[in-house]
């Protein structure tokens, strides 16, 4: 059970992006609806947890962006899907400055009353700390803080139970699992798994732009198909990308 297969989306936008993460809303469509006709029900994480099915496959969005309310919400209400979506505290309603802004094209955050129709049509609501810095600059107070109050606040805001935690970036480690699991998480999310630890930490298979054609992406949750093993490893290369935010967010802390 504990190796199911888990979608890493971020922004669902017709809108241009220098970069790998948002999918035109047409796109996500015929992926969502090829992996139905293939026999497949998308859900959210804890959906699953709760009733674990072999044709079920998890599908999440990165960092809780408005267009995900607006194009994804949508396409997956019709087809009976859900998702977990993960919510930078801080950021509710706000724009990405956070984000490195190539170009300096911008995104918004989705607002709290748009947080809460989606929490209203099934779908589930997780942390992704309060303000997405990368967990490794931080002292161990600063991260403690970005863990814990992310879940209270966000438990008080939505009347809801936060059950995981997805780490900026994918990144974390041995100290980081623990304070997660002290403030009461069940799980947590990256890019890679991790289960040698007292809660699971999940690993998920991003999905980017020109990379994943709805053909691999049913491969990616198809783990009996003799390229599955491939796709997974490409998933995993692409993520690097990841780690230029990082730096690109060490250069902007030193110049403050
Ligand atoms: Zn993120």
């Amino acid at each position: 059970m504990k190796d199911f297969p888990i979608l890493a989306y971020h922004k669902i936008s017709p809108q241009f992006e220098v970069g790998l993460t948002t999918i035109h809303p047409k796109t996500f469509e015929k992926q969502m609806k090829y992996l139905q006709k293939k026999g497949f029900i998308g859900c959210s994480l804890q959906n699953y947890l709760d009733a674990p099915q072999s044709n079920k496959f998890v599908i999440t969005f990165d960092d809780a962006y408005e267009n995900v309310y607006q194009y994804a919400l949508p396409i997956l209400e019709k087809l009976k899907f859900t998702a977990s979506i993960f919510v930078i505290y801080d950021y509710i309603g706000k724009e990405n400055s956070w984000d490195a802004n190539f170009l300096g094209i911008k995104f918004q955050h989705a607002n709290q009353s748009q947080l809460q129709k989606l929490s209203d049509s099934g779908w589930e609501l997780c942390s992704h700390s309060l303000s997405h810095k990368a967990l490794n600059i931080l002292t161990k107070e600063q991260i403690i803080n970005e863990i814990k109050l992310s879940k209270i606040k966000l438990e008080k805001m939505f009347n809801v139970t936060i059950n995981s935690f997805g780490f900026p970036f994918g990144y974390y480690n041995k100290n980081i699992i623990k304070i997660v699991k002290d403030c009461g998480y069940k799980n947590g999310v990256g890019f890679t798994k991790n289960y040698d630890n007292e809660i699971p930490i999940y690993g998920r298979m991003g999905i980017y732009k020109y990379i994943d054609l709805k053909h691999s992406i049913y491969i990616k949750i198809n783990k009996n198909h003799p390229l599955h093993f491939f796709e997974v490893l490409k998933g995993q290369s692409v993520h690097l990308g990841a780690y230029i935010t990082i730096i690109y967010q060490k250069i902007i802390n030193k110049q403050n």
